[in-house]
């Protein structure tokens, strides 16, 4: 029954094996499953071919075999996984994940040597079985550890992921939202909304913002928040991007084709975009495409993305500075900011995060905060920008200390199309 291509035991096999052990498992004593695999192996299958594939996962079981005293060797389950079982006499759920975490990244230098690619890299989900668990169906057990190893993927970050219960439904809604973002794209199902941005002082619309709406065929609405930290794990977040780019450029061509008055919009870039680049050749094609002078567009990066990757944010805003265009910084405030940053970085525009305006009655101390910040912002000859204004209390101590713009549901909230139609024929939104 063993797998004919591996030599490894089979999930039939494997699962007999693995009751036993449970149900001999003493008082003190806990199981651990661990679901694993090796990421992109099909890119190792495609460019090493499948017999060194073969091999590659049989390596691995056998190491994960002799890793440890007490072991219950692999099975293979599916093409790349494996699944094993260790023991651990004394139960101790921490110490015994460190091993593990320590096992797998042995495992992950010695495979690397061997097969002389350093591009191997493992992932695990790991399930404990301990006294407490001990009548549980290990198929169910199993199916746990793999959920892990699948959050693990998701995650992106942390190659042994440790189960709890949350998980199945978090995956489940993650993978709906993965596997059906593209044909939503597809079906236009994405929306760009639109939020004002207002002069302090004069109340006039000079600019908004696009952002993303899911509309479901059923007509619910999707927020952004409930999509867009998923996607931002993978590039998928780019096409999301791009169409909403894409939107915002047409509809910019559509009013000054017909002369009517058009604003700046901004819109939001991803920090996937900052691995390659390739979004300003994007840009410089939509820019020939749709013929938008530069001037009515602006692309907004967040403050984290600046400290995590000050020399491509430097590359990405030369550029988009010589295409004419502005670049500000989101969320100001909200990360870790430096100050120095601020002195390395040509930044147009300081958008202070909605943080500080938190309680709808400003503080002495937050007052004196983002007074020092737009003042900063003045003297270092960049605009500033207030977010998440909703009393009017606080649009009139922003317009007293010289803040320049200001965004707020006090003003609007983000609407759509046909609405922001209608706020920019008043020119006004209060
Ligand atoms: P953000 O860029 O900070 O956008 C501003 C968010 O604050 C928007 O939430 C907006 O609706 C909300 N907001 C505006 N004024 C107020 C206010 O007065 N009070 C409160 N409580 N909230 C206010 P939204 O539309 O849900 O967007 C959430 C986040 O999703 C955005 O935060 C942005 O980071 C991201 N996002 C939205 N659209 C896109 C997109 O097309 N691409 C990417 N990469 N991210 C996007
Ligand atoms: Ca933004
Ligand atoms: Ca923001």
């Amino acid at each position: 029954m063993s797998d004919q291509l591996t030599g490894l035991q089979s999930y039939e096999e494997f699962v007999p094996k693995l009751k036993k052990a449970v149900s001999d498992m003493p008082e003190e004593a806990s199981i651990a499953i661990v679901y694993s695999d090796i990421k992109h192996f099909k890119y190792f299958n495609d460019t090493y071919g499948y017999r060194r594939g073969n091999k590659l996962l049989a390596r691995m079981s056998e190491m994960f075999s002799s890793g440890g005293e007490g072991f219950l060797g692999g099975a293979r389950v599916v093409s790349d996984n494996i699944v094993c079982a260790r023991f651990c006499a004394d139960g101790d759920e921490k110490v015994f994940l460190d091993e593990i975490k320590a096992s797998i990244s042995y495992i992950e230098q010695i495979l690397r040597k061997e097969f002389s690619c350093e591009r191997i890299r493992m992932t695990a989900g790991v399930f404990f079985i301990d006294a407490k668990a001990k009548g549980i169906n290990v198929e169910t057990a199993i199916s746990n550890a793999n959920l892990a190893r699948k959050q693990s993927k998701l995650d992106g970050n942390d190659s042994v992921t440790l189960f709890h219960p949350e998980m199945a439904s978090k995956i489940d809604s993650e993978l709906e939202i993965i596997s059906t973002i593209d044909e939503a794209i597809n079906n236009h199902e994405l929306e760009a909304y639109y939020q004002p941005k207002i002069e302090s002082g004069t109340g006039r619309i000079i600019g908004a913002e696009a952002l993303v709406r899911w509309i479901k065929p059923n007509g619910t609405m999707v927020y952004p928040d409930q999509f867009i930290p998923i996607l931002e794990k993978s590039k998928q977040i780019i096409n999301v991007d791009y169409y909403i780019y894409n939107e915002v450029f047409s509809f910019l061509r559509g009013r000054l084709d017909k002369g009517e008055s058009v604003v700046p919009v901004s819109m939001n870039v991803s920090r996937q975009h900052m691995k390659d680049l390739e979004i300003i050749d994007y840009v410089r094609d939509l820019c020939d495409t749709y013929k938008v002078p530069p001037q009515y567009l602006e692309f907004e990066l967040t403050e984290t993305m600046c400290t995590e990757r000050t020399e491509r944010v430097m590359e990405f805003i030369t550029a988009f500075h010589e295409m004419g265009m502005k670049v500000s910084m989101d969320d100001f405030g909200s990360g870790y900011s430096s100050l120095k940053l601020l002195s390395q970085i040509p930044i147009d525009v300081i958008k202070l995060d909605r943080c500080f305006l938190r309680s709808r009655e400003l503080g002495d101390r937050e007052k004196i905060i983002i007074t020092n910040i737009v003042h900063m912002t003045k003297e270092l000859k960049m605009r500033s920008l207030c977010e998440g204004v909703e009393t009017s209390d606080q649009s009139t101590f922003l317009a007293g200390i010289g803040c320049d713009e200001q965004q707020g549901y006090y003003y609007s909230k983000p609407v759509n199309i046909a609405d922001f139609r209608q706020l920019l024929v008043s020119g006004c939104a209060r």
